[in-house]
């Protein structure tokens, strides 16, 4: 695989099997390959007899809920010592799917400073140094898939059974968007080829992930078309703003938004899109873009984030006016290299 040494897989396997109380610990906003690739490692370690733990600083949606593991999941923000506790007692700690200890919000207090032994496998960009073993590369679809890597080239693909098979191929789904975006290697095919032979059921899976939302989901979708999306035609952008006011006339469920802000890219000449959610205290967006263009610089830039290429998010303290009104000043400048 492009960007890895795979020696440092048998020198993971190597500490792993030396050990037994193994933590894995997944970004805040846990998406379906955080814990998809969480899970997917934790039936694995499971397999191998050894104690795995999941930790994950917040909530996730409700369409990853069956997960199977799903139930062992802890939450760090609602068990702040017990969580603790158990990272404190790892012999080895796996940091899954983020870049920089400032993704994994309260949890980064704790690992800082412990000597354990820390992995990470990730496909983000630019990853910092926190850990004593780094797999990283942006040459792949998701985590899940380098995790799928990890154990087959350690020879442990007997240790992947149905569960960690749907987990893996749960995470894969969902960076891919199904298959439609960053889904070109081989390897992703190979990988989800391996997968299937687990015995998994794609389409079911597929129905769970995909089409199991609410009925007010649906229609905040066709509000948010209709009359919350605005087309930036010179900088061939578009983006769509979620006011307090949607979520609650729709009753807005945490992962109710997911996948809203590619819709725009879906419009001829439209290579980036932005989705702006209006919290508490902060404004939470989603940047997305076809072709070249670096959604990942200009979240982090402007908007105190980061993510792929084509995929990106951030966090702004401000209120939603302040947020798009800095976004639509920014953006035709930013855009001006890519129309
Ligand atoms: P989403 O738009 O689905 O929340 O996030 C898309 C991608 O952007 C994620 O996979 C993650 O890589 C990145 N991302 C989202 N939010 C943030 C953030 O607040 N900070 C950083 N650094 N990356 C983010
Ligand atoms: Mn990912």
């Amino acid at each position: 695989m492009k960007g890895i040494d795979i020696n440092i897989f048998s020198e993971i396997k190597q500490v792993c099997d030396s050990v037994n109380n193994i933590v894995i610990i997944s970004h805040r906003n846990p998406d379906g390959d955080a814990i998809g690739s969480a899970l997917g490692l934790y039936h694995v370690l499971n397999n191998m007899n050894k104690n795995a733990t999941v930790i994950i600083p917040n909530d996730y949606p409700e369409f990853l809920r069956w997960l199977p593991g799903n139930e062992s999941v802890i939450r760090f923000d609602n068990n702040k010592e017990f969580a603790t506790e158990i990272i404190k007692n790892a012999e080895l700690l796996f940091f899954l799917d983020f870049n920089d200890l400032s993704r994994i919000s309260g949890v980064d207090e704790v690992v800082r400073d412990l000597k354990t032994p820390k992995v990470l496998i990730d496909h983000h960009p630019d990853p910092s140094d926190f850990t004593d073993f780094k797999v990283s590369t942006i040459d792949v679809s998701s985590t899940a898939e380098l995790i799928f890597e990890f154990v087959s080239t350690c020879q442990m693909t007997h240790h992947i059974d149905k569960n960690s098979a749907e987990c893996l191929f749960t995470g894969l789904l969902t960076d891919t968007v199904s298959f439609s975006v960053n889904a070109y290697r081989p390897s992703t095919f190979r990988t989800t080829g391996a997968l299937l032979e687990k015995g998994i059921n794609f389409d079911d899976i597929r129905n769970k992930v995909f089409n199991n939302y609410s009925e007010e989901r649906t229609r905040l979708l066709g509000h948010c078309l209709l009359n919350k999306m605005v087309v930036m035609p010179e900088s061939k952008a578009a983006y769509i703003v979620i006011s307090t006011k949607d979520v609650y006339k729709f009753k807005f469920a945490k992962g109710d938004s997911e996948g809203f802000v590619n819709y725009p890219l879906s419009m001829k000449n439209i290579t980036f899109s932005a989705l702006f959610i209006e919290k508490k205290d902060h404004v939470k967006i989603s940047f997305r873009s076809k072709e070249k263009v670096p959604v990942n610089e200009f979240a982090k830039l402007h908007f105190n984030g980061g993510g792929h290429l084509n995929a990106a998010g951030g966090e702004y303290f401000s209120t939603i006016d302040e947020t798009v009104k800095k976004f639509e000043a920014l953006l035709p400048e930013f855009m001006k290299k890519y129309v």
